[in-house]
């Protein structure tokens, strides 16, 4: 894994003008996969790639009978429903499958003209969750977040002493996941007001995001058989946009001593897109650790994920409230960052998971917990953003935020550039907050 090949050459062309307009986030490098069908249609699901602004139904390129061998496998399990097939073959057939569509997406292919009819625009589809996710884990693998939250419940003692030697996480819900459009009702829950002597059950007043990327499980591994570090890789089909709505009022007061429960599990909203980790192998960085931290016990170093572990995977998130909307303006930009800044890596949540023996399934889903940068214009959720809820953002239309009000949308992109290696993108996560119900 990690490695790059001809899949990545910038200079690759494709038959499918719009994989070339500018600003695109699906060129031909990228090839990322979905479950897709035709808005309002009854039309079963199915897996589907992007290219440009298109999508390569997988199930009609299966009936072509385009592929050969292992990439003809992997193109017939990829047009079930749902992903969970394609992504239990393991990383060999994934990459097969992304060589046969590379190839046969160039400018002079061969396979234009049956592929040519397999297309379906972006602009008419509908997405579905893009695999079964039998078990979502949510990490919190930003040392920034995890310390700007921490500040404001223990000023002189922020981090906790676990957090530098073990990934945290957390089992949450995966029946509340869904994709790009979800909208929900504010969540309801039990909270105790600023000095009331007893809890009630009140709409939340605190309703945040949590910037994520989602980590899909590909391969899974057997029930009391760890996944090494070495190998950890193998098991992860690609990433997505994540937003993990909090509602903090609710998680206050609920969270102890188990953590955070009812806060979390009313919506989490993943972009449709799921790019492959092959297809962010430009963009590995080296995994760094400060000297003077401890550094990752032997379960959790290897050489090739210092060498190349982390990502540098951009990000941002907006919010659009209502008379922005209804300005037709877009949403105003709340933070930038990149995932590189986490201090925790795929192959070390994955070897952390799987130490104790626990089994991973394809379709299983991680969140990498908030991904807040060092400062605090970096900072993915509001909690951190207006400390606590003590300074208001100001937004450029001259409204001002504190927490999410109703009707507020919040968009979620994600991108890798840079200079020898072609632009991919990760599309839009997008989900607006409606009115509690009475
Ligand atoms: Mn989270």
């Amino acid at each position: 894994m990690g490695l790059m090949n001809e899949t990545h050459d910038p200079a690759l062309r494709s038959w499918v003008a719009s994989a070339h307009a500018a600003g695109t986030d699906f060129p031909l490098q990228n090839l990322p996969f979905a479950s897709f069908r035709r808005q309002g249609s009854n039309e079963a699901f199915r897996g589907g790639v992007a290219i440009g602004d298109q999508i390569l139904d997988l199930a009609l390129a299966a009936r072509t009978g385009v592929f050969t061998g292992e990439a003809a496998l992997a193109l017939q399990a990829g047009a079930e429903e749902r992903l969970n097939a394609l992504m239990a073959l393991g990383p060999k057939a994934w990459s097969a499958l992304r060589l046969a569509l590379s190839r046969a997406l160039r400018e002079g292919a061969a396979e234009q003209t049956r592929l040519a009819d397999c297309l379906v625009p972006q602009a008419v589809a509908e997405y579905g969750v893009p695999a079964r996710i039998g078990d979502y884990t949510d990490f919190y693998t930003s040392v920034h977040h995890a310390t700007n939250i921490g500040r404001q419940f223990r000023p002189d003692n922020p981090l906790l002493p676990n957090y530098k030697w073990i990934p945290i996480g957390y089992h949450g819900r995966a029946s509340s996941i869904g994709v790009s459009g979800q909208a929900f009702h504010r969540p309801r829950g039990q909270t105790l007001a600023a000095g009331a002597t007893q809890p009630s059950l009140e709409p939340c007043q605190r309703l945040d995001i949590e910037l994520e990327l989602g980590i899909f499980v590909g391969t899974g591994n057997p029930l009391g058989e760890p996944v090494p570090v070495t190998e950890a890789e193998d098991h992860v089909f690609g990433l997505c946009l994540l937003n993990d709505w909090s509602a903090r009022d609710i998680q206050a007061w609920e969270y102890q001593p188990l953590g955070p429960f009812l806060s979390k599990n009313f919506a989490t909203t993943l972009s449709p897109w799921i790019v492959t980790l092959e297809a962010l192998a430009p963009y590995r960085v080296p995994f760094e650790r400060p000297a003077d931290d401890p550094q990752p016990l032997p379960y959790l170093d290897s050489e090739a994920n210092r060498r190349q572990g982390s990502l540098d995977i951009q990000l941002q998130v907006a919010l659009q409230t209502p008379k922005m909307r209804d300005a037709g303006q877009a949403g105003a930009t709340i933070c930038r960052t990149s995932y590189r800044h986490a201090y925790w890596t795929v192959a070390q949540m994955v070897a952390h998971h799987t130490v104790n023996g626990c089994n991973l399934q394809p379709g299983d889903l991680f969140g990498s917990g908030t991904l807040s940068g060092p400062t605090l214009d970096q900072a993915g959720a509001l909690i951190e953003l207006t400390t606590g809820g003590k300074n208001p953002l100001s937004l450029p239309n001259g409204e001002r935020r504190t927490w999410l009000e109703d009707g507020d949308s919040v968009v979620i992109r994600g991108w890798c550039e840079k200079a020898g290696a072609a632009r991919i993108g990760f599309g839009e996560c997008v989900g607006t907050v409606l009115p509690a119900r009475s």
